[in-house]
């Protein structure tokens, strides 16, 4: 009986108890109390300063907005905003910055605080350094995007992406160049080398197609066992696109990988069937399969170990650039 009156009262805990384990804590915890429109910060403890780098002395009577100052995250920065706005509570994982510049992941939540007349009078934020847990996270992301052995983007990455690329080229009318790369008569390869021999080469040609093309904007992934694809918005002259390919050929070429019985060179040599316009409405990326099929038959028709353009591509999935 004793016993659940006892629990039924609330515990008064001496303020310095409570002082000692907010210091205790390892999630950083910050107290802000609302100024206006502002929320001004007057507690934080040394968990805090452990994670953001900031002292308390640094932050104390600053609205908490310089906290998230360097946050680029707009999505998080929104729920935030719209919390307070609501003063509801919230929970967020973003990019922010320490005292240092470094980045961290924050994990945050904020909680209201009422008084007893219900009027909001502080918000108080408990953060986590989520760097770890979610670099791990991408890691894993990143392995399934992967390809493991040429470690260049693969099959799925490309599906994911091509959607969004095709989506945004098709809105602007822009024109969008595909360039198909096939090891070319790399089953002999196999057959005299072995196929470890076979998959070394394979790693060779997929560094020189990443140091050309991985930068910003280009889409390149390991299509298929030997095949590459390159995508990218042309916003020049098609020819400065095919005389990078042709670079690429050739830098290809001058590896000297000994390919002995391939009939078209000594060496290791690519085929590149190119083809480029600007997507119509209502098509869908896969719709131009017939088109790499087409390109890429052209070169090697051709004699192999070299680009061959596509130019008529007035089929179902595109307009011809203008
Ligand atoms: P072509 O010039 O017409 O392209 O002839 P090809 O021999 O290159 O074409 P084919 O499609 O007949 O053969 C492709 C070969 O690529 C078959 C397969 O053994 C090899 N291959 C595909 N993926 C891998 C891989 O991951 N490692 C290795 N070593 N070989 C692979
Ligand atoms: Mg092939
Ligand atoms: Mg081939």
């Amino acid at each position: 009986m004793m016993v659940n009156n006892m629990a039924k009262k609330s515990v008064k805990i001496p303020s310095k108890l409570l002082s000692a384990a907010l210091a205790a804590a390892v999630d950083g915890v910050v107290i802000a109390e609302k100024s206006g429109s502002d929320f001004l910060i007057i507690y934080t403890n040394p968990a805090f300063e452990k994670i953001t780098g900031y002292s308390q002395e640094e932050v104390l009577g600053k609205d908490c907005r310089m906290l998230n100052q360097n946050a680029r995250d707009q999505d998080a920065i929104a729920t935030i905003r719209k919390a307070l706005r609501e003063q509801q509570p919230c929970h967020v994982t973003l990019l922010n910055h320490r005292k240092n510049g470094d980045a961290f992941w924050n994990e945050l939540s904020l909680s209201p605080v009422f008084s007893d007349e219900g009027e909001l009078t502080h918000y108080i934020g408990v953060q986590k350094d989520a760097t770890e847990r979610v670099n791990q996270r991408k890691k894993i992301e990143e392995m399934a995007t992967k390809d493991h052995l040429t470690k260049l983007p693969n099959r799925r990455y490309y599906n994911e992406e091509i959607s969004q690329l095709w989506g945004v080229h098709q809105r602007l009318q822009a024109t969008i160049a595909f360039a198909f790369i096939d090891i070319d008569e790399f089953k002999k390869y196999n057959d005299n080398y072995g196929h470890l021999e076979g998959d070394k080469a394979l790693k060779a040609v997929a560094k020189k197609v990443s140091e050309r093309f991985v930068r910003s904007g280009d889409l390149v992934a390991r299509f298929g066992g030997e095949e590459f694809v390159i995508v990218t918005t042309l916003d020049s002259d098609p020819d400065n696109f095919i005389e990078a390919l042709d670079e690429l050929r050739q830098s290809i070429l001058d590896l000297k990988i000994e390919n002995k019985y391939s009939e078209v060179s000594p060496y290791i040599t690519v085929s590149i069937g190119v083809f480029y316009g600007v997507p119509r409405k209502n098509s869908r990326p896969s719709d131009f399969v017939d088109l790499a099929d087409s390109a890429m038959y052209e070169a090697k028709r051709s004699g192999k170990n070299q680009v061959k353009v596509v130019n008529n591509v007035e089929n179902g999935a595109f307009k011809p650039a203008s």
